[in-house]
């Protein structure tokens, strides 16, 4: 059996960001600007309609959410 040069658990590590996902995405009513809305699928939490202000790329990615990481 080998043995491990750095044993597991001393590994830094960054604390996992529970990030919200994309659950729609259009016009805002009336404007001719982008909305998005944004949901967590680990508590729920529900951004609305909001500006959309970035890429489709970064969205797709998602957002921090706000509730489960404080
Ligand atoms: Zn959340």
């Amino acid at each position: 059996m080998t043995q491990m040069l750095f044993p597991l658990p001393s590994l830094p590590r960054r604390k996992r960001v529970k990030r919200m996902h994309v659950a729609d995405a259009g016009h805002l009513p009336g404007g001719a600007q982008k909305g998005i809305r944004f949901v967590c699928s680990h508590c729920g939490y529900d951004t609305g309609w909001i500006q959309d202000t970035r890429s489709i790329s970064d969205n797709r990615k998602g957002l921090p959410c706000p509730a489960c990481n404080p």
